[in-house]
């Protein structure tokens, strides 16, 4: 067998296997991946290996294919017990809110229409009045995230002007969100006032002058300060901002619309709060515990939305039809008073270490392996940092076990646990109850 023996492309693709492959692939990447497998073959060639069988050049090339086209965005089951998973796509979205964001993907709709006078319609209005129902504010806007909510009030509030903002509240969420660095971008000046641990009334009066355009507070959503610490409640710093005439706008970041401390967790400071306290603005992320699609949410006073709106920057950062229907569809369970039985976040949240433990042990039971074990939860996601909820995990031990949780990771689905203290825990609470034979399955291939 030479070089020259080896089959033509023209030569593969009128084969039977080379017809197989362009049925499922297409006929210019059928194309692509067979010169490639050719090439490759002739260089293996070159170096003293065999010429292989035709049908195998084509199974070479559709490997190939398969490998290149495989979708890297795959859904994975979450047994970390971290609800707001960031890299796992933090919320995970009600029935409603799937069956809205669908309906508004496959067809068209009134997104820019007014459909009783037949003309221009505007995006904005459809979430305005159940965020104001549901947050107690003035107006609302939504963009495409919290990060751009916050560039955007600042751009369009503050540009060239300052921003006071106390020294503790300097904040970095992950993911290159810092506020300085926001602040830096929108044009406006930081004017930070007070120290690390302690910032005084006296310091953000001081710090209020001519060219104060905002008072700025950032929720410390990912880290405790404690100790000796104090810093001005936002009612205190909406009387020094309304004695000098400036607007306070409040990061809140989580966004809670319901009190975190009725399940056992610490108090997240909550949209409505922010609302009733006086902020001009309060912005918070759509998929943090909100429990919705990615949506930056700003709310408060309808002069200063107004003043968002209108500016050029609210276009580059405008929200999509599928995440409007959903963010809909989930502040709807709000307004309906059942958040809790239909906002997966939630549902998780209120689940009890009982209910835990007994999924858990069905799994142990099922599997004929694993310990059961008392673990913590996180909520995640940038909120209620340093605390936790109790559950029970299964814990499996390995010698290996990371290569265990590597091999769990390769699953299909894939599974992610959590390592600690030498086993591999999975944790129920953020396992889907229908995921639970999917899982298992992983379980059972990866231990056998
Ligand atoms: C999470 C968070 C943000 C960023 O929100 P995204 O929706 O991720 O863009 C901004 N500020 C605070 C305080 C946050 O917690």
């Amino acid at each position: 067998m030479t070089l020259r023996d080896l089959p033509s492309i023209d030569g593969l693709l009128s084969s039977e296997a080379g017809a197989a492959l362009r049925a499922e692939f297409g006929h210019t990447l059928a194309v692509d991946a067979l010169r490639l497998e050719v090439d490759r073959t002739r260089a293996a060639m070159r170096q003293g290996l065999p010429l292989p069988a035709a049908p195998d050049l084509v199974a070479g090339a559709r490997r190939w294919l398969r490998v290149q086209l495989a979708a890297s965005l795959q859904p994975v089951i979450n047994a970390t017990g971290v609800i707001l998973h960031t890299n796992l796509g933090r919320a995970v979205l009600s029935q409603d809110a799937q069956r809205a964001m669908l309906a508004a993907a496959a067809g068209y709709s009134t997104l820019e229409y007014d459909l009783s006078r037949g003309e221009r319609g505007r995006r904005d209005d459809h979430l305005e009045p159940l965020l104001r129902q549901v947050t107690g504010a003035e107006a609302a806007l939504v963009v495409n995230n919290n990060a751009a909510a916050v560039l955007l009030t600042l751009t369009a509030l503050a540009r060239r002007r300052e921003v006071v903002i106390s020294r503790s509240q300097l904040i970095e969420i992950g993911g290159g969100f810092r506020i300085p660095e926001v602040l830096a971008q929108s044009g406006a000046r930081l004017v930070e006032v007070g120290t690390t641990n302690r910032t005084h009334r006296g310091d953000i009066e001081a710090a209020l002058g001519e060219k104060t355009a905002l008072l700025l507070r950032a929720h410390t959503s990912n880290f405790k300060l404690v100790g000796f610490t104090t810093v001005p409640s936002l009612t205190e710093m909406v009387e020094l901002g309304r004695a000098a005439g400036v607007p306070v706008v409040d990061d809140l970041g989580s966004g809670a619309l319901l009190d975190t401390l009725s399940f056992g967790l610490g108090h997240e400071p909550t949209v409505q709060e922010s609302v009733q306290a006086g902020a001009a603005l309060v912005a918070f992320s759509g998929d943090k515990l909100v429990g919705g699609p990615q949506a930056g949410i700003v709310v408060g006073q309808a002069s200063l939305i107004e003043k968002l709106r209108k500016h050029p920057l609210a276009r580059a950062v405008r929200a999509d039809k599928v995440a409007l229907a959903g963010l809909h569809a989930t502040l709807l369970h709000y307004a309906r008073g059942e958040a809790v039985d239909q906002v997966p976040v939630w549902r998780m949240i209120a689940m009890t270490a009982d209910n835990l433990r007994r999924r858990a042990e069905g799994w142990a039971a099922e599997l004929g392996r694993g310990t059961l074990v008392a673990a913590r939860s996180t909520v995640g996601g940038g909120s209620l940092p340093e605390e936790t909820l109790p559950t029970w995990a299964l814990a499996l031990e390995s010698e290996h076990v990371s290569a265990l949780a590597a091999d769990l990771r390769q699953a299909t689905p894939p599974v992610v646990g959590r390592v600690e203290g030498g086993r591999l825990l999975l944790d129920p609470r953020t396992v889907l109850p229908e995921q639970d034979e999917a899982l298992l399955q992983a379980l059972r291939n990866v231990l056998s």
